[in-house]
């Protein structure tokens, strides 16, 4: 049979799936020997049992009266006994720590009667009423449905005509008088009166804590934190104990560690003659924890005592709730405490070195996620207004900058060394040179997966998107909000963390973790920490890290930050700019010899990105891919031209022929879903020349490289290819450009050849692939939009905000790798792709790779290496070497 309480000297910390976080606590606490208040705990399978039935599990009750008649037989005293009560509180507690976010019901057991019974036995009259006033609150809105606000409204109402300043001022008759008013509310609102049976009290409390699973503030919170819906929570029924006995009682919080830096030591608030909620709730200014050892020296010394040992116990930052009940100490929670991203390092670092933990578990209670936020500078928050307007934090950081309303002011100004805040109603790949030349991006509209965001995040570029207030008026060149007109060069600053923009330039605080990755420089004991952490992660990880990068710059910064190579280098903007021109004139060509002109005049200027590129990783492999995106990416805007057109024929001129011979080639190319048209592989197997531009642009980078005295490994990479053939085709064209540039130079030029695995066909025929392809990367963007048939960018905007609310999946499967089905194929794919060619080396190049959870379903897959965004790599090497710890089962990071 199964069953579904357990009490507080039968549990223990592993039990936290089936007690709740607390639950498992409160009984590991109990069995440590600390002086908790007896209890037990219902089960979270009895909760998700009441949820799906709606209906309380059989044997539920007899279960709970039996647990109950226990606690009351140790107390000597039964649940609400009229002269003597017993009193309980009933406590939500989920798996995962939920603060503030479910329900908990304190005093339960008081009535009518037994209210007198309290006043008298405690010889606290005020303190009694204060108690049946705080459960008939507590009772009347979480069971009963009573709003709370009305509760509140009724004591400001009472505290006001007493000239009380907070609730010690009331007197016991006020809080008599209050019980009344309270129950009328009750009836009042419900039809029903507060029920005055201690058990039926328990039993509706109970139920209502399941019930607050599914209140809203709940489920909102466990969107935001990615906790399963389907967990339920546990609940905690407890005797209480009481703060609110007068000046020798109280209650407080602390935290064996400074949460916020990680700093040891006693840290904490306490606050006289109140009850637990009270702390928290800020209704009277508490005092720091410290001053207690004046207040009560006695239990203060306890509560050190018990602290350390919490600490020693659980070998982590703990944070604790205590009550002082006349002088008696008794500890009502602990858990391992949340902590900043700084805390998190220092935290480890600092109890590696006393001993407490191994260098593997410190390694463990760091993240990728948590050093990514300690890379950025930050507004010194102290010296920061109010904000001009809100927004999304869609890339964290600080950054300062004139405002700018054009990629091409922004290039032109950053140009001149101007530091400059692109803003935008959004943004387009067009955008893009202004975005790599901004310090923010800041946009009026789109979510966190806009393009903005998505951009801006893979650059590292702090960036605010969505922020509604905003009106950007890009004609004028300025924005508006809230009757301020933000022209053009006015100096904002925009915080990428909080999602905040401000007028002006807020102070920044410079990030020391990022000195440290990208000089070396190595001071402070917060860098110490981080250091400390990558070298054990680089020492574990089996996993490469490489990066994606486009220019010498990207590729020479990849590499202070670790980067064992490029992992991508794309070659499309490299067609860009400049360079339009001469793409439009190949697009263009008449004849054959006209398309070599334009190719030949290409050839030159990739070279140069390339031999770049090799220098800046010379000695490491760079993969490049030849070229992707369809060629009308590389013209003009259809509707310009057509606009421009047609304006030269209304003014009665004769339109440019270059426009019309453009519009002409535009139209003949258009696609209806560019992304699943002529790109990729084949592009290079239906236009003349192309690949063999771009190949001999490698190969004589190689040449020239090798001539320097260096040892470039470029690597050959050809995208989209969905069968062997495709590739086979291609190959032989790539090694045939190969041999001619080896025999022209001398130099002989050896590049492996490999291709994307992007598309499901190319993941299930990947054992044919490998005939051909002596290295495999699996591009994850591609592979997800074209497993799932999503357009990125069609879909992310439209509805991933609907299907993250109906919970058909938890995170973006852009962000996150999608285990169940793009991963099912990256497994396809490397099983068939090693069993026909043995030494294939497997990689991955979306951004997926500068993903945490992905890198480690990367590292399980077997892959040989991930590659990322410069600014990621140093997130992807330790979430590599995280990914490698030997599983220990306890670790948990929420
Ligand atoms: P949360 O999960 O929101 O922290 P808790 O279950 O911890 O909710 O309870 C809310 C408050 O009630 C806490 O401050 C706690 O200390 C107090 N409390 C809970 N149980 C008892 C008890 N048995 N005696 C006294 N105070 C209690
Ligand atoms: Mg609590
Ligand atoms: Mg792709």
């Amino acid at each position: 049979m199964v069953r579904y309480v357990y009490d507080f000297t039968e549990g223990g910390r592993d039990l936290a799936g089936l007690l709740g976080g607390k639950g498992a606590n409160l009984a590991e606490m109990t069995r440590l020997g600390l002086p908790v208040p007896p209890g037990f705990t219902v089960t979270t399978e009895a909760c998700r049992a009441f949820l799906a039935t709606g209906a309380e599990p059989d044997g539920l009750a007899h279960e709970i009266s039996g647990h109950l008649a226990a606690l009351e037989q140790a107390a000597g005293r039964r649940l609400g006994q009229p002269d003597d009560p017993l009193l309980l509180s009933v406590r939500s507690g989920a798996r995962f720590s939920m603060p503030g976010m479910m329900e908990t019901i304190l005093d339960i057991g008081l009535n009518d009667d037994s209210v007198l019974g309290l006043a008298k036995v405690s010889g606290n009259e005020r303190f009694a009423w204060d108690s049946y006033r705080r459960l008939l609150q507590m009772f009347g809105s979480t069971v009963m449905g009573v709003d709370g606000a009305l509760f509140e409204n009724a004591l400001a109402e009472l505290k006001r005509s007493r000239g009380a300043v907070n609730d010690l001022g009331l007197e016991a008759a006020d809080l008599a008088g209050l019980v009344a008013v309270y129950q009328e509310l009750i009836r009042r609102e419900t039809g029903e009166c507060f029920p005055q049976s201690p058990a039926e009290q328990l039993r509706r409390a109970v139920l209502a804590v399941f019930e607050s699973w599914r209140g809203e503030r709940a489920r909102v919170y466990r969107r935001r934190e990615h906790i399963p819906d389907d967990l339920g929570t546990a609940v905690n029924v407890q005797i209480m104990v009481f703060g609110n006995l007068g000046a020798d009682s109280g209650s407080g919080v602390a935290f064996t560690r400074d949460p916020a830096t990680g700093q040891p030591g006693l840290y904490g608030d306490y606050l006289a003659n109140a009850q637990g909620e009270d702390v928290v709730a800020g209704i009277r200014n508490t005092v720091a924890l410290t001053a207690l050892a004046e207040l009560d020296p006695v239990s203060y010394e306890q509560l050190l005592g018990h602290m350390r040992t919490l600490e020693t116990h659980y070998r982590d930052l703990c944070d604790i709730e205590f009550t002082i009940e006349r002088g008696r100490l008794w500890m009502l929670q602990t858990r391992v405490g949340k902590r900043t991203a700084e805390a998190a390092f220092a935290i480890a670092a600092e109890l590696v070195e006393e001993g407490l933990i191994t260098p593997d578990e410190g390694l463990a209670r760091v993240s990728g996620d948590g050093l990514a936020r300690l890379m950025f500078p930050r507004f010194d928050t102290s010296a920061v207004g109010e904000p001009l307007a809100h927004g999304l934090p869609a890339s964290p950081g600080a950054a300062v900058g004139a405002a700018v309303f054009d990629s091409a002011e922004a290039v032109r100004r950053a140009a001149a060394g101007e530091k400059v805040v692109l803003v935008r109603q959004e943004t387009t790949p067009d955008d893009l040179p202004g975005m790599i030349a901004a310090q923010a991006v800041l946009t009026s509209r789109g979510g966190k997966t806009s393009h903005a965001a998505v951009v801006a995040r893979g650059m590292g570029r702090v960036c605010v998107c969505g922020a509604e207030e905003i009106t950007v008026d890009t004609e004028a060149r300025r924005f508006t909000v809230a009757g301020t007109t933000v022209d053009e060069g006015t100096v904002v600053s925009v915080d990428g963390s909080g999602g905040a923009v401000y007028l002006g330039a807020a102070p920044l605080v410079d990030s020391a973790v990022m000195r440290y990755f990208e000089a070396g420089e190595r001071s402070g004991a917060l860098v110490g920490a981080v250091a400390r952490a990558m070298e054990r992660a680089d020492g574990m990880r089996r996993l490469e890290v490489r990066a994606n990068a486009d220019t010498p710059e990207d590729a020479a910064r990849a590499r202070r930050f670790g980067a064992q190579g490029v992992g991508l280098c794309r070659t499309e903007h490299m067609f860009l700019g400049e360079r339009r021109k001469l793409v439009e004139a190949m697009i263009l060509a008449g004849d054959e010899t006209e398309r070599e002109k334009a190719l030949g005049a290409l050839l030159p200027l990739q070279r140069q990105d390339f031999t770049g590129i090799l220098e800046a990783m010379d000695g490491l492999p760079v993969t490049i891919r030849l070229i992707d995106p369809p060629l009308h990416e590389f013209l003009p805007d259809r509707t310009d031209l057509a606009v421009r057109i047609a304006a030269a024929e209304a003014g009665g001129a004769v339109p440019d022929p270059h426009d019309t011979a453009l519009l002409d080639a535009v139209n003949r190319m258009h696609e209806e879903n560019p992304m699943l048209g002529l790109r990729g592989v084949r592009l290079g197997l239906v236009v003349p020349g192309l690949v063999a531009m771009q190949v001999r642009a490698i190969a004589e980078a190689v040449v020239e490289r090798v001539r320097a005295g260096g040892s470039p490994e470029a690597e050959i990479m050809v995208p989209l290819v969905g069968a062997v053939e495709e590739l086979r085709i291609e190959r032989a064209e790539v090694e045939r450009v190969l041999a001619e540039v080896s025999a022209e130079s001398g130099v002989p030029v050896r590049c492996p050849v490999g291709t994307m695995i992007e598309l499901p066909r190319a993941a299930l025929t990947a054992g044919r692939i490998a005939e051909e392809a002596e290295f495999f990367s699996f591009g994850t963007n591609d592979l997800t939009q074209t497993t799932w048939g999503f357009s990125r960018d069609d879909v992310e905007a439209a509805f991933f905000s609907a299907y993250l609310d109906k919970g058909i999946f938890a995170t973006s499967p852009f962000e996150t790798l999608d285990r169940d089905g793009v991963g099912r194929l990256v497994r396809i794919a490397v099983d068939e792709g090693r069993a026909a060619r043995p030494d294939l080396k497997i990689g991955v190049c979306g951004e997926h790779g500068g993903d945490p959870e992905s890198v480690h379903f990367f590292h399980t897959a077997g892959l040989d290496y991930v590659s990322c965004s410069p600014f990621r790599v140093p997130v992807a090497r330790l979430e590599a070497g995280r990914a490698a710890l030997p599983r220990t089962g306890t670790s948990d990071s929420r």
